[in-house]
């Protein structure tokens, strides 16, 4: 390879992970195409106005602590982070008036964890005696990846029953975890689950608290995000669709309307079911296995975002963020003023409050009828009156509905035959949250993680220098001393001391 030669890539989706391989690839002087088929960046994250002062996005999103790497891409356009806020507290709600909080809790694992269910109603020592020990033993012996593969075949659900945790902390610490990524506990890897669990128990110091943007989603990071992009020289096409990719021994050709673009490579971070799409026509030499495990992938059934504008405000004690359970097919409930300069200045306006609803792993029907669409929003908005009484009487001044069904889920089956980054071409790498990582990093995190190691993945072969990636320690505390030594080769893990690791993917992706 020539080291003058100006390698081209072409990047195709503007969500979070291909933002994040753009932004990655152009730190190291390749030129870069983003093809983004809305009329936006951020893909499940986006946010776009309605009027009047109003906007809509596509759900409220949890910016953890532990998203290092999110976080760092997000600092390329804010190096303080200012345009976050933290959110003071993460309380889960039970319809039987039960309250679990994760604020104030010590911050070093395991005493963060104890400190939790010393505090938890769900914890009782009549419930505790019924835990199955060796089961709980597990979530502290973790070593990843292996412990995505051990668990293979299982399910969450079947591991929260294993566990036989309490009833009451198992559906709000850890059903809670299944429901957020938009899948039913059978449907659910319990790897995932587990590597969830060492994320945000027992692995970090940072907990389960996290930040929330001061504004709209598209103001705030993606707008900023654009144009520090625009500047690095990457050339942002919205509203440009990847219709094709055609790998050849000399370029990677993608198709958009009638243009073909020929580039050295493609970073393919379209959402699952686009990706899938563009796997299935890919026109490339081989790889049948490989098209094969892509198709296998599945999105988890449909999910409802209702945001509804009141004439009339919540009690000022509500917080701005609740998870919920027992109340139907709500899963959480924000209050948008709380944090969101422009549902702040609507309500000042108005003396209303901005609400936001979601259910997740909805009925397939709800993507399909409008019907029970319909019903399914009446019914959440009746949920919402229980757990807020004084929305019963509120007047909705504009109501907006979203039903999308666009999230991957990582189900039960064999971990290592999901696609992960690498592809059996050299020109083609993937990354998204459908994309197997080695990390215990989910959604947000994964898609930032995936972007950042594909980049890496072209630049290893141009012998371009890639980038740090951080994670959560990759063993648990408990962890057989074996399992700690076998990630020694595999990566150049740095302890700082907040106990992070940092790791060189090019080494440890294992593709
Ligand atoms: C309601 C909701 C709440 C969520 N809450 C959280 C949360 O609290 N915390 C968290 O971490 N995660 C959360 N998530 C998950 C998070 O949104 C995703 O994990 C993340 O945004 C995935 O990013 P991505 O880049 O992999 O994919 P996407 O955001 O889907 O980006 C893919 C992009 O590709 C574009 N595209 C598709 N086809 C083409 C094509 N042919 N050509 C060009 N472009 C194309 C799409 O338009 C899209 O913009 C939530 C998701 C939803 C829906």
């Amino acid at each position: 390879m020539q080291s003058d030669v100006q390698r081209h890539v072409v990047v195709i989706g503007g969500g979070i992970a291909g933002l994040s391989a753009a932004a990655s690839l152009a730190d190291r002087g390749i030129r870069v195409t983003l093809l983004e088929s809305g009329d936006r960046l951020g893909g499940r994250v986006s946010a776009w106005p309605t009027g009047d002062g109003r906007t809509m996005s596509r759900g409220f999103h949890a910016f953890f602590r532990q998203y290092y790497n999110l976080r760092s891409l997000l600092r390329r356009a804010d190096p303080g982070l200012v345009s976050l806020m933290p959110v003071e507290d993460y309380p889960l709600q039970r319809s039987d008036g039960t309250r679990d909080s994760f604020a104030g809790l010590p911050r070093t694992p395991p005493f963060s964890v104890l400190g939790f269910m010393r505090r938890s109603s769900g914890f009782t020592v009549r419930t505790l005696a019924r835990v199955n020990i060796p089961a709980a033993v597990e979530l502290l012996r973790v070593s990843f990846p292996e412990t995505f593969s051990r668990y293979d075949g299982e399910s969450a659900a079947a591991f929260l029953q294993r566990l036989r945790f309490p009833a009451g902390a198992r559906d709000l610490a850890l059903e809670v975890f299944a429901r957020s990524f938009f899948a039913h506990p059978e449907h659910f890897a319990a790897g995932e689950l587990i590597a969830m669990f060492h994320t945000y128990f027992l692995g970090s110091a940072e907990g389960l608290l996290f930040d929330v943007p001061v504004d709209d989603y598209d103001s705030t990071l993606w707008g900023p995000l654009g144009s520090h992009l625009h500047a690095q020289g990457v050339t942002t096409r919205t509203g440009a669709s990847a219709t094709s990719i055609h790998l050849t021994d000399g370029a990677a050709i993608v198709t958009t309307g009638d243009e073909r673009i020929a580039a050295d490579a493609v970073v393919l971070a379209a959402d699952p079911r686009a990706a899938r799409a563009l796997v299935q026509g890919l026109d490339a030499a081989g790889g049948a296995q490989w098209r094969e495990q892509v198709c296998r992938t599945q999105n988890a059934p449909p999910f409802t975002v209702v945001r509804l504008w009141l004439d009339t405000l919540v009690d000022e004690s509500r917080p701005a963020f609740v998870g919920t359970s027992g109340y139907g097919p709500v899963d959480n409930v924000t209050v948008l003023e709380r944090f969101e300069q422009g549902a702040a200045t609507w309500s000042a306006g108005h003396r209303g409050s901005v609400i936001e609803l979601h259910a997740y792993a909805c009925d397939a029907t709800v993507g399909l009828d409008p019907c029970a669409a319909a019903r399914l929003v009446a019914r959440m908005e009746r949920e919402l009156h229980r757990i807020y009484p004084e929305t019963a009487s509120a007047a909705t001044l504009h109501r907006e509905i979203l039903v999308r069904d666009d999230c991957p889920v990582i189900t039960p089956e064999e971990w290592a035959a999901r696609p992960g980054v690498v592809t059996p071409w050299s020109r083609l790498v993937l990354a998204g949250d459908a994309v197997r990582c080695d990390y215990p990093v989910a959604l947000m995190e994964r898609a930032a993680t995936t972007g950042i190691l594909a980049a890496d993945r072209l630049l290893a072969g141009w012998g371009l220098a890639g980038h740090d990636v951080w994670t959560v320690p990759m063993s648990g505390l408990l962890a057989r001393p074996r399992a700690r030594r076998d990630h020694a080769p595999r990566e150049e893990n740095v302890t700082t001391s907040a106990g992070l690791r940092r790791c060189q993917p090019t080494r440890s992706q294992s593709g």
